[in-house]
């Protein structure tokens, strides 16, 4: 059209328009919705005498999902091949999709920006081979495209045209449409960006910057996966916040939700396979499922935590925590020589020392002297959950086994000793009873004993008074 209109001596394309009697609000047609489809240029084609024309960019605009697929696709304005357009007078439509950077025909960058003043090419320009009315025609590149970029829109075209593909492409991209591709090429841009605190805006940019941002992209694909570990890998070093393993991860939670919401999209979903892949190998618990809902993946709870947020959880010394490890109770995610935990882990870890004894509990609970509890876990009637040895401090005794057998001896206990003279504990212990005979004998039967039923201390072992010996003793 606008070929049409210079070559009839129209100053601009609206005064074609008008003069056609179209009128069209400041001279001004919705060049970038026509191309995007958003715009019906059919009525005005056929008031124009036109031949309808087919709008190729529009189909395939439509099958572009909303969502799921890249949003970007068609550039904001123009880019022309200089030396097309002198040798057939017409652009192409190709040329304005966004990763169609160089002229596969003559393998040169594509133009968009004036050389001398920056200025960006208009849709709306008198000429088709100027930039303005003071500028001269369009001056080709004067050296080829570098071999990505020329790649890359080779391997566009072909999409675009349903040709088969000629060129080597890397692995990741075969067999992917259009829309899946540029969405896979356009979410490792985005993320590459945001490695640099950027973000990725192709609309924004101009044909050579995009070029850089596309070529940096295809080698990450071309070395798939091992680029992509590498990527990932460098969030470690650029937390999302400056709140150290907790930056880290809401980079991973972020990446998941979007792989997530994209994963119809098969380029997105060789992506997420990856990703997974990564995240077991080097982060596994990261993202916890149990606390990574699709609702709130905004939560602040990680499980990914520093050794200081152990030592608070366990209420313990920085040094506790590497014997926890040489123990195996705590497993450390080591990732470029930094450990991390899982919160977990830890927890599960402080539950178990919340719900047990440590030694002065249970001979509080038991009103035991820490010497008589020692003789009854070393002959197995007690039940220690940690001992102290060169890794421990502390012992972990069982309480909810130590309750059970007192429960059971109260069960054994007689309402009323049987007339006759009955013996306390301390004269059982001179008579050389120790307390694992005590217990055991009471446990067998072959003492008989009463309780006072002690509800203050219903775990003491004062609570059993007036022994006998029993017919089996
Ligand atoms: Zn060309």
């Amino acid at each position: 059209m606008l070929r049409l209109s210079e070559q009839n001596g129209f100053k601009h394309i609206g005064y074609l328009l008008r003069y056609a009697g179209l009128k069209w609000k400041n001279n001004r047609a919705p060049l970038h919705q026509i191309l995007a489809g958003d715009f019906d240029l059919t009525p005005y084609l056929i008031a124009l005498g036109l031949p309808e024309h087919h709008s190729r960019i529009k189909h395939i605009y439509l099958t572009f999902k909303r969502a799921i697929d890249t949003p970007y696709l068609i550039t904001k304005h123009p880019k022309v091949c200089p030396d097309c357009i002198e040798e057939f007078g017409y652009c192409k439509y190709e040329w304005n999709f966004l990763p169609m950077l160089t002229c596969v025909k003559h393998k040169k960058m594509l133009i968009d920006t004036h050389p001398a003043t920056g200025k960006k090419l208009c849709w709306y320009r008198q000429h088709l081979n100027k930039f303005d009315s003071d500028s001269g025609i369009f001056k080709p590149a004067s050296s080829t495209a570098p071999p990505i970029a020329i790649t890359l829109s080779q391997y566009i075209e072909a999409l675009l045209s349903n040709r088969k593909i000629n060129t080597a492409v890397p692995v990741i991209l075969h067999d992917l449409e259009l829309r899946e591709s540029l969405s896979l090429i356009h979410f490792i841009a985005h993320y590459q960006a945001r490695l640099l605190g950027d973000s990725f805006s192709p609309l924004a940019m101009h044909n050579y910057e995009l070029a850089q941002n596309y070529q940096n992209v295809w080698k990450i694909l071309t070395d798939w996966p091992d680029s992509f570990y590498a990527l990932l890998s460098q969030y470690i070093d650029q937390p999302l916040s400056s709140r150290g393993s907790g930056g880290l991860n809401k980079h991973y939670r972020d990446l998941y939700e979007r792989l997530h919401r994209q994963q119809q999209n098969q380029g997105i979903f060789r992506i997420k396979t990856e990703f997974d892949r990564y995240i077991e190998a080097y982060w596994p618990g990261v993202l916890d499922l149990n606390r990574l809902t699709r609702i709130n993946l905004t939560s602040t709870t990680r499980n990914i935590i520093s050794k200081n947020e152990v030592a608070r959880i366990l209420g313990c010394r920085l040094e506790r925590i590497d014997k926890l490890v040489q123990q195996e109770k705590l497993t450390p995610v080591l990732f470029k020589g930094k450990a991390h935990y899982q919160r977990d882990q830890a927890e599960s870890l402080a539950a178990i020392m919340q719900e047990n004894w440590t030694m002065s509990e249970a001979c509080k609970a038991l009103q035991l002297t820490r010497y008589q509890l020692k003789q009854l876990l070393d002959a197995g009637l007690f039940k220690a959950l940690q001992k102290p040895d060169s890794l421990n401090r502390d012992w972990i005794i069982d309480k909810a086994h130590s309750q059970k057998v007192i429960k059971s001896l109260r069960i054994k206990a007689r309402e009323q000793p049987p007339p006759g003279e009955a013996l306390t504990m301390t004269a059982l212990y001179r008579l050389g009873y120790s307390i694992v005979q005590l217990v055991l004998a009471m446990q067998a039967g072959k003492l008989g004993y009463c309780t006072t039923n002690d509800e203050n201390h219903p775990h003491s072992f004062k609570q059993f008074v007036a022994f006998w010996f029993t017919d089996h003793s």
